[in-house]
């Protein structure tokens, strides 16, 4: 039930979600002791990397920044294959894999959940576990498809399964990346037994896919038409207008026949890249 907690508090705030799973009750507490506290007491006491201090403590390191969609635009299903209008069903099916590698199923799998961060799928090897659901695993990953998260290679990770795992198991998981993470902790396994160290890593959070089948355009259809407010961003290529899509501008040169091309600065190959937010309507 610490996953229905997640998920649910999720759709009201991502950070909300972070401090009371991912991050446990412990990120709240202050991590350095106050100046005040310092003074009188023994070094070993004040030091933060004191041996014999054996809590595990998980704080937000590096968020994800998305960059932000500069248009907005509606695609209605009512205009669905319409003369002249721009709503085909490739059009449809194009938005929807997009949609799939934004979005996840919230608990229960009855409704859609824009995920935090970009979506993968992890393999791993459970090192140790740091309380809270919280475990840390030795993982390979594959670059989201968005391009936000490049791959990882046996790297150490912070993941929340869904179900308790223990040291050794192994898994496959579907996972968002909720960004990096700080863990300050005493390692149980080789090669760092007992040193107490902190390591900043990605977080990971086990999450359920939604289906990209005819089914799953089902359901994303039918929550549409039942007043679900759902929208997808994409990057979009449109014909640059300062260079008329050439990918050069031309400048005359005295005493030649030929223009000389300049590289147009505003674009690549005479197209400009532009995130837009596709809202669904009924
Ligand atoms: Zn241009």
């Amino acid at each position: 039930m610490r996953r229905a907690l997640f998920l649910s508090v999720l759709l009201t705030a991502l950070v909300r979600a972070q401090e009371s799973s991912l991050f446990g009750s412990k990120a709240a507490a202050p991590q350095e002791p106050a100046a005040g506290a310092v003074i009188g007491s023994s070094p070993a006491a004040a030091a933060p990397d004191d041996e014999d201090e054996t809590s595990v403590v998980v704080s937000p390191f590096r968020a994800i920044s998305r960059p932000e969609p500069k248009e907005t635009r509606a695609f209605s299903l009512a205009k669905l294959n319409r003369p002249l209008a721009y709503e085909t069903t490739r059009e449809l099916q194009r938005l929807h894999s997009a949609y799939v590698q934004q979005h996840v199923l919230e608990t229960g799998g009855a409704s859609h959940v824009r995920a935090p961060g970009p979506l993968t799928t992890l393999e791993y090897v459970v090192q140790q576990d740091l309380g809270d659901g919280r475990f840390l695993v030795k993982a390979n990953w594959l670059a989201s498809s968005d391009g936000l998260l490049p791959a990882g290679t046996d790297a150490y990770a912070v993941l929340m399964p869904e179900k308790p795992k223990a040291a050794g198991d192994t898994g496959q998981a579907f996972v968002t990346n909720v960004g990096q993470v700080a863990v300050r902790f005493t390692p149980t396994f080789a090669p760092l037994v007992g040193r107490r160290l902190t390591l900043r890593r990605e977080a990971f959070i086990e999450c359920q896919a939604i289906p990209g089948n005819a089914a799953g355009m089902q359901q994303f259809m039918d929550l549409i038409r039942s007043g679900a407010e759902l929208s997808v961003v994409t990057a979009e290529k449109f014909p640059c207008k300062t260079c008329g899509g050439l990918g050069f501008t031309r400048e005359a040169q005295k005493g030649k026949l030929e223009d000389r091309r300049n590289p147009c600065t505003v674009c690549e190959s005479g197209k400009v890249t532009v995130r837009i937010e596709t809202k669904f309507t009924p």
